[in-house]
């Protein structure tokens, strides 16, 4: 039986990555600063480890019986939405890159196989809304929007400088936004779709929701299937260097507002407000995922049918227990 170390198996991707293992028959060791919020890990075995500690790293890359794991997936990072990558840089400078430069020396020290690292579309520089799309070469010359996207970029590097002199296989990875049910929802570290959802499950029929600058920013959003889709796939492909996941299906916030609206059955009026907005457009190519057979199943609307009411359902349960 394989044996994967599901590094974040506390948060919203890693939780559900590692429901993912376990379907394909998997042994999982999750690790993480504290269990899954929302439902209880699917790991064999879950240990509670801040892995800023390089022998906490040390510790968790040692499967049963000392042996190396066949497959670290490294998710864990200090991690919100826009309003806490403008105001947490120091700690996501910091943090986050602790835990690489200590995962990546520890797993390829201890003979792990396969090792991947989530980056981000936050490696690429700002976009006008009409440029044509981005391929992973054009993250250099590097010149990302935010320190979090810097952070992405250097640990990438390690990643790949240890895979050459240990000759682990290394995947890089970086997502698109990602949305689905369990995931953060409310707190100040919740991304768009989760923090809209909760602002219009939250509104009255007719009401008015706030929103940060003046809702043009294109982006695209991909459901939690098709993003775990397509991490397994890359991890077992012999695709070399960074890697985009995405759904290609760009729409402005305004229109994301409009989509949730529509599926809660709403009508929902914006007032625009002073925030951090973030990158003008993202808009980068899927051709090196595509081309090992992946491809989105789940359209923007499809995937908020299954997020919206998740969201409300915790709502509703918050406005019941105050
Ligand atoms: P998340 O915040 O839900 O999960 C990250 C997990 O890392 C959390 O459970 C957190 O407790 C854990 N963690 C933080 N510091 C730790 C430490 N010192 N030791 C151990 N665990 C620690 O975020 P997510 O959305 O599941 O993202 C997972 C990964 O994917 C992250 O690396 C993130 O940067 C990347 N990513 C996510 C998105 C997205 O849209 N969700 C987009 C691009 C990249």
């Amino acid at each position: 039986m394989n044996k994967a170390l599901v590094c974040g198996a506390g948060g919203f991707i890693g939780s559900h990555l590692v429901k993912k293992l376990k379907n394909d028959g998997y042994w999982v060791r999750g690790v993480d600063l504290k269990y899954p919020e929302f439902s209880e890990s699917a790991a064999d075995e879950f240990l509670v480890l801040d892995l800023r500690e390089q022998g906490n790293c040390e510790q968790a890359v040692l499967a049963p019986g000392e042996e190396p794991f066949d497959e670290v997936y490294q998710l864990a990072a200090d991690m919100g939405g826009m309003g806490f990558i403008h105001s947490a840089e120091c700690e996501i400078m910091r943090n986050s890159c602790l835990i690489n430069v200590h995962m990546t020396h520890a797993s390829a020290k201890s003979g792990t196989k396969r090792y991947f690292f989530s980056s981000s579309a936050c490696v690429y520089r700002d976009m006008e809304p009409d440029e044509p799309e981005l391929s992973e070469e054009e993250a250099y010359p590097a010149f990302p929007d935010n320190e979090y996207g810097w952070e992405k970029l250097y640990s990438e590097r390690i990643a790949m400088a240890y895979g050459r002199r240990y000759g682990m296989v290394v995947r890089l990875a970086r997502f698109q936004n990602t949305y689905g049910p369990e995931g953060t929802w409310q707190g100040g570290r919740e991304k768009a779709p989760a923090a809209l959802s909760r602002k219009i499950a939250e509104a009255e029929e007719g009401g008015v929701i706030e929103i940060w600058g003046d809702g043009s920013a294109m982006r695209a959003y991909t459901f939690i299937d098709d993003l775990l889709d397509g991490i397994i796939r890359l991890m077992h492909s012999d695709l070399e260097d960074g890697v985009n996941i995405g759904r290609q299906e760009y729409v402005s916030v305004n229109e994301l507002v409009q989509t949730i609206a529509g599926v809660a059955g709403k009508t929902i009026h914006i007032k625009h407000i002073e925030g951090p907005v973030g990158v003008k457009a993202r808009n980068f190519t899927a051709d090196r995922i595509a081309a090992i057979g992946w491809s989105s199943k789940f359209s923007l609307r499809d995937g908020i049918s299954q997020t919206y009411p998740w969201v409300k359902s915790q709502v509703e349960q918050t406005r019941r227990s105050e």
